[in-house]
């Protein structure tokens, strides 16, 4: 089985006389959840719609493969990729099945049923079915949106900015739905976003641009490491305690110069506190370090306007 399915290479976009695409190249592995992100203007929109032939690209190739690793032509590829670029249009006066009708019967869906699979899957089906969209919340919405672009069952979801606007309810509940279409059906996600903390816990790769170039592409792990915070503890028992908590944390803890460290969401710090008392090891220090992912971030992607004018048609280079 051929682990790459979509590989993108020297991608040129021109608007008009101004270059916003300089060379972009990435591949996606099968399997994977992809985060593209970067500010506003650096391009991930338009990498997506030349993905789904929306626009065309002035250069550069885009190459799709079947599990064999052949190159599969990209108008039949295109029939197992799903897009939701930009707002999920929706008929706001209309129900959630209204609208996956008409998806249904524009894609020419015979099965009925898939209306009611795509309704379960995004957790929508207990929602009272004569309410129109405009009275769902924007989480709502969007897991709709979702809903629509699962009808024909993706082996590859591309999604422009599903979580922005919404609340951070609204973000867990796109994040846990995407997570589960690839654990549960292996589609792979390409997602932009220009918030990299909204994709935290959600992708397993990376890939950072702006202004029009890839920047840097990391996975999930690598990112961590990078720029994770932590919760930091000091006992008047260190070893004890790292014991212990090794034990409840496993591979998230570390010892490092007497403190402490666990990369992991602690949701109850008074309990944690007592159970150290409990075995023995006092806390006296216990704070939580600010996570530097946003930091990170900037640093990486923040650089200048690297947009080129190009000359007019007439005008020297
Ligand atoms: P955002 O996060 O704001 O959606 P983005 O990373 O998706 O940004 P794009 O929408 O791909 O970025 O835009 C990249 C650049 O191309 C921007 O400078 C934008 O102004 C320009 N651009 C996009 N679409 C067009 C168009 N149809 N005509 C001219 N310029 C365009």
């Amino acid at each position: 089985m051929s682990d790459t399915i979509l590989e993108i290479s020297n991608l040129k976009k021109i608007y008009g006389r101004t270059e916003v695409l300089h060379g972009v190249s990435f591949s996606l592995k099968r399997g994977g959840i992809y985060g593209l992100v970067g500010p506003n203007g650096a391009g991930k929109t338009t990498i997506m719609k030349i993905i789904g032939g929306l626009v065309y690209a002035t250069g550069g190739e885009v190459n799709c493969y079947n599990t064999d690793g052949e190159v599969v032509d990209i108008q039949k590829a295109r029939r197992k990729m799903s897009f939701m670029i930009e707002t999920p249009y929706l008929k706001k006066h209309a129900t959630a099945r209204e609208n996956l009708e008409k998806q249904r019967l524009q894609k020419e869906l015979p099965d009925k049923a898939v209306i009611d699979d795509v309704l379960n899957l995004v957790g929508l089906s207990d929602v009272d079915q004569r309410k129109p969209v405009r009275q769902y919340s924007l989480g709502m919405q969007q897991r709709l949106g979702i809903a629509n672009a699962l009808m024909c069952d993706p082996e590859l979801l591309i999604l422009d900015e599903p979580v922005n606007g919404l609340d951070p309810v609204g973000i867990h509940e796109v994040r846990e739905l995407l997570l589960k279409m690839n654990r549960e059906k292996g589609v792979t996600i390409l997602i932009s976003s220009h918030i990299l903390s909204e994709l935290a816990q959600l992708c397993t790769d990376y890939i950072f641009i702006g202004s029009g170039n890839i920047l840097k592409m990391i996975t999930a792990e690598e990112l961590e490491i990078n720029g994770r915070g932590c919760f930091e503890i000091g006992t008047n028992h260190n070893e004890k305690a790292y014991e212990w908590l090794k034990s409840r944390y496993g591979e998230r803890v570390s010892l490092h110069e007497n403190i402490i460290r666990i990369y992991d969401q602690i949701d109850d710090i008074a309990a944690l506190s007592e159970e150290l008392f409990g075995i023995g090891a006092v806390p006296v220090h216990l704070v939580q370090t600010e996570s530097d992912l946003e930091k990170y971030y900037l640093e990486q992607v923040l650089g200048g306007d690297d947009s080129k004018e190009l000359p007019a048609p007439n005008e020297e280079a």
